[in-house]
């Protein structure tokens, strides 16, 4: 079976360019980069065309449901895909005045006052972007703050915003002279080459009763595209996956329970049992962390080829930021999406494909959205939260394991 993928013109996504040669020469993770088992991982899909010998493959860890690529781009094509086309579309550049922004997000600062940890304990975040976290923190009383960002241009304007506190490098090269009470990451975490690497950094430089944090997209809900071009995130972890991370240091770990996201897990680092006041608190232990998936991994990807396989023809995914919409594995949906939100994207679908779009919904639908519904259904159509993809079903691989190719204008870009 080959699944070829082809991107509607007028995605905005940035291209991710590889070459055959360049799949040739990456590297394979031998253990699981998050848990590091050295268990042969289960591979999904390989991403490439049916001719090339050499393709991206996406698998997932059997032992801590970790679901990366076994053979990732290179560090080098990575940094070059952020620096030239990641910061670019968002309109970040060196050369223009930095403005500071005015942005304060207060999600940490909300976890420290449920850890209930001393106001003038020495934090570090990894990866602070522009500081709008630092800044909830500031704001809220918290004195001893530093940051990390390998983004030139977001170092820079961290900078600006609290002069003398930013280290613009990555984790790996930072060297503190002093350990920190607290290290917290918020969705850097998949981005990263080797998680495993990171949480036994993290273990020698925290503080002997230091606490850690970590907030990554929850892989229950993320769709089951984005798990296969996960590009430029390099992972997607499960609670069982943060879990295991933690054992390769001597943390232990709770889970948050408290986020206002739905789609993302926090967990809480820390040294030995019962430093924190844990008794009555927001937070769970793995085994009482709240599984939200309605299949598992495998049965997730399973239907999603076997309703591919079923249809004739192609099908279109379409992308809309923040609109969780998935194949086969509908259980998300963001809670404050409305009604007039969906609306919009159908006109605009309807308009801009020319063709109906058939949108599943998870939960009881009022009558204008029924009505909607209807008007704009078709069979073979679906919608989804990844960009304007379009596939189709034109062969089979030897073993079974989907093949997947793009042409221009996906995010990764074969050639
Ligand atoms: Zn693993």
């Amino acid at each position: 079976m080959l699944i070829r993928l082809r991107a509607l013109h007028f995605s905005k996504a940035p291209l991710f360019s590889l070459s055959e040669e360049d799949i040739q020469a990456h590297g394979h993770h031998v253990t699981c980069p998050v848990c590091e088992t050295d268990l042969p991982p289960e591979i999904f899909a390989r991403i490439g065309r049916h001719y090339s010998k050499s393709q991206l493959e996406i698998c997932q860890c059997k032992e801590c449901e970790a679901i990366y690529y076994l053979n990732p781009p290179g560090e080098s094509q990575v940094d070059f895909y952020y620096q030239n086309l990641w910061n670019k579309t968002k309109g970040e550049s060196l050369d223009s005045e930095v403005r500071v922004p005015t942005k304060v997000r207060r999600k940490i600062s909300q976890m420290l006052g449920d850890l209930k940890l001393p106001k003038d304990i020495r934090i570090l975040e990894v990866g602070c972007g522009t500081g709008s976290m630092l800044a909830g923190l500031i704001e809220d009383g918290y004195t001893n703050i530093y940051g990390l960002e390998q983004s030139k241009f977001r170092s820079k304007v961290s900078e600006k915003r609290f002069p003398r506190r930013i280290f613009s490098e990555g984790y790996a090269s930072h060297k503190p002279r002093k350990s920190y009470d607290l290290i917290f990451c918020n969705h850097v975490l998949e981005h990263l080459y080797r998680p495993c690497d990171y949480i036994k950094w993290v273990n020698e430089n925290l503080s002997d009763d230091g606490v850690a944090i970590i907030c990554v997209p929850n892989q229950e809900w993320e769709q089951v595209p984005n798990q296969l071009f996960l590009l430029p995130h390099l992972h997607s972890m499960s609670s069982l996956s943060l879990s295991k991370l933690a054992e390769l240091s001597d943390l232990s770990v709770r889970f948050w329970m408290r986020s206002d996201r739905c789609d993302e897990i926090c967990i809480v680092c820390f040294r030995g049992e019962g430093k924190p006041e844990w008794s009555n608190s927001p937070f769970a232990e793995l085994r009482d962390y709240p599984s939200i998936a309605l299949t598992s991994q495998k049965e997730r990807f399973k239907s999603m080829w076997s309703a591919t396989n079923e249809k004739r023809g192609s099908s279109v995914v379409v992308n809309w930021a923040n609109a969780n919409r998935t194949i086969a594995n509908a259980v998300q949906r963001w809670n404050g999406y409305t009604v007039w939100h969906r609306f919009w994207r159908h006109v605009f679908s309807f308009l801009a494909f020319r063709q109906r779009l058939a949108i599943r919904y998870w939960y009881p639908l009022n009558r204008g959205q029924r009505l909607i519904n209807r008007l704009i259904s078709s069979l073979g159509r679906e919608v989804t939260d990844y960009n304007y993809l379009e596939y189709q079903i034109t062969g089979k691989s030897s073993d079974g394991v989907p093949e997947i190719s793009f042409n221009e204008n996906a995010v990764v870009f074969l050639k």
